[in-house]
């Protein structure tokens, strides 16, 4: 048996034995367990697999299973298998308590490594599903009281409470978002500028980011992203046809002709930091194939992120079963072709399986589904700290200010009311430990409170994570040395 991934336990010989939680699956030819909730994998060889399918008909003590099995294998060959499937916790003692999560409460003062400034809540274009437009927007920017844009000084407070709440951290990350970003690019300039001196100052580094619709990009903004080092995702969903239904300017026209020249120009300057697309996924915009091949391929992205529209049940882009099922089937050619790629130490662009993957072999049993309101905040125009970019201005989701700093009893007060010991439809989920109940902004659009499970994505996110395992699966058999990449 191969230990991919955790740590085992010593433990004592019970009387009867049973199979723990855990979730089955092949590659290369092999059988794998992945362990639920330690998020630990294991390889297994014949023996345990054979003490597996006999404890899958019901209890048994060892000395059954040995003499159940005892034709094919040694006795001491049964015996060590059940003493490994013990130890990492594959079978147990038929009565032992089920594990629930296995995470704590994070630590008061947990640093935050990523803060998202919402330079300007207004935007140059009007996507039909975007949510400062859609019926899932949180705040009604006609009639909040945050400011349409940034000031420096705001985002001046944003950097000081940057440098000071990712505390020990040496390096942090802070993304500019909006809005369309760039129609704030004076204060962009501003922040940049004072928060490299600034950092120095701390003996620290800032890395930054910045996502664009691409409209307003010019040679001397795409020049300051790249002498900058500004890593740049755009959003974009795909060829003139798929990007012109929905991504449009107020008056309705279609974005793709403008941005497609710019786009072009900024992939030929700025080499320094690889420049990301993401899309949004819809009912009628779902060829994923065609969509990879145009924005990797033909225009050049490094990466390309997919993501399903967030949306109120019922809205005619939103897609439903059928939908998913075609997702996941091109999903899953993606992910194959990222394999063999991967397997010949080929760069791939499909930043999907990547990120899961990621997740998979850092073998983190998550109690939260993301870092929101933890290790990452949003900050709203006029400087309110909230959960999250997407909860930016949003009263009910705020902890406080970049000027006052955060209000630590409404972050415990988050913290514990959205961990997954709360969410008990979760409980017998085995993909608990990377999905975690799904995005809050996607449960406060869908049911109304950020606290509920994203219960309509469970077939997806556990038939998604089934395919990230095999290939994880394959890629440690065919290309072990590849995982390191992941240890960054
Ligand atoms: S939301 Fe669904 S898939 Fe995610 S952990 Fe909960 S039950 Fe599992
Ligand atoms: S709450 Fe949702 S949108 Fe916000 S950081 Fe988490 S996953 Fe992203």
């Amino acid at each position: 048996m191969t230990v991919l991934t955790t740590e085992p336990l010593m433990v004592e010989t019970p009387t009867q034995l049973a199979l723990r939680e855990f979730h089955p699956f092949e590659a290369s030819g092999a059988r794998y367990v992945y362990l639920v909730p330690s998020a630990g994998i294991f390889q297994l060889d014949e023996p345990s697999g054979a003490i597996l399918d006999v404890l899958a008909q019901g209890p048994r003590s060892d000395d059954e299973i040995v003499g159940a099995l005892g034709q094919r294998f040694s006795e001491e060959t049964l015996r060590d298998g059940l003493t490994e499937l013990q130890q990492i916790r594959v079978i147990g003692d038929v009565g032992a308590p089920r594990e629930q999560v296995v995470n704590d409460l994070p630590p008061e003062g947990f640093p935050l490594t990523t803060m998202v400034l919402n330079v300007t809540n207004k935007c140059n274009l009007a996507c039909t599903y975007c949510y400062e437009y859609g019926e899932d927007k949180i705040v009604d920017t006609t009639c909040s009281d945050q400011p349409k844009f940034m000031a420096d000084d705001t985002a001046r407070d944003g950097v000081e409470f940057l440098l000071k709440e990712s505390g020990p951290l040496k390096v942090a990350h802070l993304t500019f978002f909006g809005g369309e970003t760039l129609l704030n690019f004076p204060v962009l300039q501003d922040t940049v500028a004072y928060a490299r001196k600034r950092a120095e100052e701390e003996g620290k580094r800032i890395e930054f980011s910045l996502t664009t619709n691409a409209t307003l990009l010019r040679p001397e903004i795409i020049e300051w992203l790249a002498e900058n080092e500004i890593g740049v995702t755009v959003s974009i969903d795909g060829p003139k046809e798929v990007q012109d239904k929905m991504r449009v300017f107020h008056s309705g026209k279609g974005s793709y002709e403008t941005v497609q020249p710019k786009i072009k120009e900024l992939l030929r300057v700025h080499t320094s930091r690889p420049i990301g697309a993401r899309v949004t996924l819809t009912r009628e915009n779902l060829d994923i194939h065609r969509i990879y091949k145009h924005l990797h391929e033909e225009m050049g992205f490094w990466e390309v992120g997919f993501a399903p529209v967030t949306t109120a049940p019922d809205r005619d882009y939103e897609i439903q079963d059928e939908g998913y099922v075609r997702m996941l089937a091109q999903f899953g050619e993606l992910a194959r072709d990222w394999l063999e790629h991967a397997v010949e130490n080929r760069h791939h662009g499909f930043s999907n399986i990547k990120d899961t993957l990621e997740e998979i072999h850092k073998g983190v049993s998550k109690a939260y589904p993301c870092g929101a309101g933890l290790g990452l905040m949003g900050v709203s125009t006029g400087g309110d700290v909230a959960l999250c970019h997407r909860f930016a201005a949003s009263d009910d989701h705020n902890f406080g200010t970049v000027a006052d700093g955060i209000d630590r009893d409404k972050q415990r007060e988050f913290l514990e009311e959205h961990h997954i010991k709360n969410k008990t439809d979760c409980h017998t989920c085995w993909a608990r430990p990377i999905c975690s109940g799904g995005c809050y902004h996607e449960a406060n659009t869908r049911y109304g409170e950020t606290q509920a499970p994203n219960l309509h994505f469970c077939t997806w996110v556990r038939s998604w994570t089934h395919t990230c395992l095999e290939i994880y699966g394959e890629l440690s058999e065919r290309n072990p040395s590849y995982l390191a990449r992941f240890d960054a």
